[in-house]
């Protein structure tokens, strides 16, 4: 089984060839950052043009590059949400053309059950199973019960954690993404001062980051104000042990609600170095669960995370037609199978 899949959400055009969900063949990956990060963020009417311009190109790449033609393929699959309307909509209709072209069926691939899906390169996923997933634009406690059944028990009420890395990062004069760049520095400093960690005391399993980030904004600009400088490591230290503290307190207590067998670390923000070390070790207490973490190289936007959650849309046979749409703000819901 071999399937063409297809990422073009936000900043990343992406097309990947995937054999039986769990195995890459090819998995090109064009990024726009540097096009973006004059304005310090993605201009969604550039991230579509850059999608136009590279779609063709990594279709090409990806084929030849796993040595694989049209008639090898038994499906194509495309995130169709959730992500900028313009930047989905040029994956879709690549993928629709795609299987219009060579009679192939289409499936419809949700870009959080991608990341989540990215953990399918490791190890298969066992059931019932919890993600954290935290990337550039949502922060959730996922329930996995079985094969395409998602149910988010907790998300973050304001700021996605990235967005939070992003933002402060700016402030820090670093460029879009931030997220790496704090992460490095965070290393260096100590966590000095002692930003809010917001509803880590509260029962739900709900995140909120825009509090943290006014704190932090608030603290550098007034340092700023008064003349004063302040140590940049221990500022990025600070920020990113209170996003740490709040994330793995949150997964502790919701694996202690919900018994599940694997715990899968998935989205941009799964790269962070002080969150992998930090549920590495609350993960000891919890000898029943198996920690799977997405690969590095597979946290951020790509279409081999695509390709593994449209191998499982494949056996479900959840197919797609030519009428498929993108469907910016696309939410998980129950999947009778
Ligand atoms: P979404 O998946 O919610 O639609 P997105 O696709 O834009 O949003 P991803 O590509 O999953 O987001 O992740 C990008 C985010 O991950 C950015 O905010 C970036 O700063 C952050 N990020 C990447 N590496 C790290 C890191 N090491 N530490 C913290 N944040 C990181
Ligand atoms: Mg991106
Ligand atoms: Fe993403």
């Amino acid at each position: 089984n071999l399937i063409l899949a297809f990422e073009s959400s936000c900043d990343e055009t992406s097309v990947a060839v995937i054999e039986n969900g769990d195995k890459i063949l090819s998995n090109i990956v064009a990024t726009q950052i540097k096009s973006h990060q004059r304005f310090g963020g993605v201009v969604p009417e550039v991230a579509s043009r850059h999608h136009i311009e590279q779609i063709t190109d990594c279709i090409d790449l990806a084929m030849s590059q796993a040595l694989v033609t049209y008639e090898d393929l038994a499906a194509v699959a495309v995130t169709y949400g959730p992500g900028l309307v313009g930047a989905l909509l040029i994956g879709v209709t690549a993928a629709k053309t795609v299987a219009y072209a060579h009679n192939l069926p289409l499936i419809p691939v949700n870009h959080m059950a991608g990341h989540i899906y990215a953990a399918r390169y490791v190890k298969p996923i066992e059931f019932p199973a919890l993600a954290i997933l935290v990337s550039g634009g949502h922060t959730e406690l996922v329930y996995l019960a079985g094969p395409g059944k998602f149910e988010i028990i907790g998300e973050t009420r304001d700021d996605a954690a990235g967005e939070a890395y992003d933002k402060i990062g700016r402030v820090l004069g670093i460029n879009y993404p931030a997220g790496p760049e704090v992460d490095r520095l965070a290393h260096l400093g100590k966590d000095t001062f002692n930003f809010p960690r917001a509803m880590d005391d509260s029962e739900s399993f709900d995140f909120s980051f825009s509090g943290l980030k006014s704190a932090f904004i608030n603290t550098v600009h007034h340092a700023d104000q008064i003349g004063e400088t302040l140590n940049r490591e221990d500022l990025a230290a600070s920020f990113q042990q209170a996003v740490v503290d709040v994330l793995a307190d949150k997964t502790v207590r919701a694996l202690d609600a919900y018994p599940v067998k694997q715990l899968i670390l998935a989205g941009g923000v799964a790269a962070n170095k002080g969150l992998r070390e930090r549920l590495d070790l609350e993960l000891k207490a919890f000898e029943n669960v198996d920690f799977v973490k997405a690969p590095l190289k597979l946290c951020g936007d790509n279409a081999a995370m695509i390709g593994a959650a449209g191998y499982v849309g494949y056996q479900l046979k959840q197919f797609g037609d030519m009428s498929l749409n993108a469907d910016p703000s696309l939410e998980f819901d129950w999947i009778a199978s």
